[in-house]
């Protein structure tokens, strides 16, 4: 059951807040040293952009974006008109760039959007967004590539295609060992009794359509996972 709660950022005791100054899982920190030195070699300034979230702040974003409050962008990355939509189109406009709460694997403390400060062009701010990772932080993800394909080292990139429902997110790490375990413990039955009982706004939607958000948001096949890690 714990494994759940900390699957779903419910519980938060697998988390070390301060020791790499974003919060990540206790185990992660030393896979996150070793990855950070290597890129160092490289001449990267390896970063976390993101680490660890809890439900309840997912939960915040989720809310603030189904009520309308905060903009939700279409493919071509313009904000979309709410008005326009019906319910079962805003839940699934949402989940194209933000997890449902309880299914984002930031709540497992084993997964991290990262950057390099150093590249980014004098007053721009991080955006996360595919043009900047293939713009100016193109030789961070070029080492990436070339790192995450020959050292074994336990991070691979969940989101790397378009195959799966969300969208490519190519600076989205995560640490197999620790992934693996937390993704096991997520069941749909599970997550779709903690949302039932959860003030979370479209419910009717998300738990008529749970089946088909689990399989193609939640549920990242297991042939991605890296096979050695
Ligand atoms: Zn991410």
């Amino acid at each position: 059951m714990i494994l759940f709660q900390q699957a779903t950022g419910v519980d938060s005791t697998h988390i070390d807040f301060e020791s790499v100054g974003q919060p990540i899982h206790h185990e992660l920190c030393a896979p996150w040293l070793h990855l950070k030195a290597a890129a160092a070699d490289a001449g990267l300034n390896l970063c976390i952009a993101s680490g660890y979230r809890s439900f309840q702040r997912q939960l915040t974003i989720w809310n603030n974006k189904a009520s309308g409050l905060r903009p939700v962008l279409d493919e071509a990355g313009r904000p979309v008109d709410w008005s326009l939509l019906r319910d079962r189109e805003k839940l699934f406009a949402i989940l194209r760039w933000s997890a449902l709460p309880g299914a984002s694997r930031h709540h497992f403390g084993s997964d991290i959007d990262i950057y390099d400060p150093s590249l980014l062009p004098p007053g721009c701010r991080l955006q996360l967004t595919r043009e900047e990772s293939s713009g100016p932080l193109a030789p961070l993800h070029r080492w990436l590539d070339g790192y995450l394909a020959s050292s074994q080292c336990g991070f691979f990139r969940p989101y790397s295609s378009e195959q799966f429902g969300v969208a490519p997110e190519p600076w989205h790490l995560s640490y197999a060992p620790l992934a693996r375990q937390f993704q096991g413990a997520l069941t749909l039955d599970a997550l779709a009794e903690l949302l039932e009982g959860t003030d979370i706004l479209l419910k009717p939607d998300i738990l008529a359509n749970l089946p088909e958000i689990f399989e193609r948001y939640v549920q990242v096949p297991w042939s991605r996972y890296p096979s050695a890690a």
